[in-house]
């Protein structure tokens, strides 16, 4: 075994595809964070957080159904389902198992499940898992999609989209999306883990920005570890969709039921989050000032109105090296090499925060220029 695991490495490494975790020592300055709206270091998340620990102690000691689900799970289901104007919300671990539980619930071996060639990893992982048969479009080609809901003669087509999508940062096309939806009897989710918090007027995400609601959409996943700073996912919908998923999601029933501190930190954070408007304000006066800035620079961005802002290099030796050359300037932006993205797309991926400045941009437009 050693021989081969040797082996598969190595070949990882002459295709500059290796992947290590870094620690950080020193302070850089960092774009390369899903903390969007810099909630992760509020100082009434550390306060709720501490306060909450006091009162109920650290682990939650079981799973939702067992013993794990506290007043601090049900209050914040409660907010969530209210942010997202649904009329339930289900709390899971993390976004990975959220869509592992929700897809595998909802559709089996006699269905079918349509998916963006960009969607997030979990989301394939999940159609996998769920023995569905898979039709994968090219990104937000709609008339694609058309053409597979006509052919396919499933018993149940569930179509699943990234709302935001996390290495491009381009919007799913919603609108179309769900008329098409509507023409073929398909049932739609939307995976929206970098809208929520981010864009539409209120931070309602990408079904805000375009005006839809649960009937258009009748499954929404969201995760509480970007935007909002913490850490955990759900699922909201109708009072039938998530009383489903308490009797057959498998990554809900299966698991230990996480921290009721944690829930309630996260119940804050989205307070401030709908409160504080300054924040995506900030942010978006952010990502203009660095697009038009960049465009005078002539860096070749991509098409993205969110905070997720790529830079394709192509291949991966030199996006990891454009990486290590910013970090060497005290930036942290981070190389997305294949199987994350297309082959040949290997990219810069640079993300923005409320609480960077237009300084701090500057910083950052004055190394890329040197670089690209
Ligand atoms: C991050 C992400 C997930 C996974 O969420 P975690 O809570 O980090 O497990 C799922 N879907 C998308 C689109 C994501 O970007």
């Amino acid at each position: 075994m050693e021989t081969y695991l040797k082996n598969i490495l190595n070949q990882q490494k002459q295709a500059n595809l290796y992947r290590t975790p870094k620690i950080h020592e020193k302070t850089f300055l960092n774009f390369s964070n899903n903390d969007y709206l810099g909630l992760a270091n509020h100082p009434s998340l550390k306060a709720t957080w501490q306060q909450a620990a006091d009162k109920y102690g650290i682990g939650s000691g079981g799973s939702h159904l067992i013993s794990g689900h506290t007043a601090a799970h049900h209050e914040l289901e409660t907010t969530l389902a209210a942010y997202t104007n649904r009329k339930r919300a289900l709390l899971f671990s993390n976004g990975y198992m959220a869509n592992l539980g929700v897809i595998t619930s909802l559709v089996g071996r006699h269905d079918a499940i349509f998916l963006d060639k960009l969607n997030h990893a979990s989301l394939i992982d999940a159609a996998l898992l769920s023995r569905a048969k898979i039709h994968r479009y090219p990104h937000n080609d709609i008339s694609h999609l058309a053409k597979l809901l006509a052919k396919s003669s499933a018993k149940h087509k569930l179509i699943i989209t990234d709302g935001v999508f996390s290495m491009d940062g381009d919007i799913a096309l919603l609108a179309d999306i769900v008329e098409i939806a509507n023409k073929y009897q398909a049932w739609l989710m939307v995976d929206d883990a970098h809208g929520l918090g981010v864009i539409g007027n209120n931070g309602g995400g990408s079904l805000e920005m375009y005006n839809l609601d649960a009937e258009n959409v009748p499954i929404l996943m969201g995760t509480l570890g970007k935007a909002f700073g913490v850490f955990g996912a759900f699922v909201a919908g109708s009072e039938l969709l998530i009383e489903t998923l308490i009797q057959s999601a498998r990554s809900y029933i299966y698991t230990t039921a996480l921290p009721p501190a944690l829930a309630a930190t996260i119940k804050t954070s989205i307070t401030i989050a709908k409160q504080e408007q300054w924040r995506r304000q900030h942010l978006h006066e952010l990502i203009k000032y660095f697009r038009s800035n960049a465009a005078k620079l002539k860096i070749p961005l991509m098409n993205s109105i969110t905070p997720i802002q790529g830079i394709i290099i192509g291949d991966s030796k030199s996006a990891t090296a454009a990486s290590e050359a910013l970090y060497e300037q005290g930036i942290i932006v981070t190389a997305i090499r294949p199987p994350t993205v297309p082959q040949g797309t290997a990219r810069l991926r640079i993300t923005f925060s409320a609480l960077h400045d237009k300084k701090q941009v500057d910083e950052l437009l004055a190394a890329l220029v040197k670089i690209i």
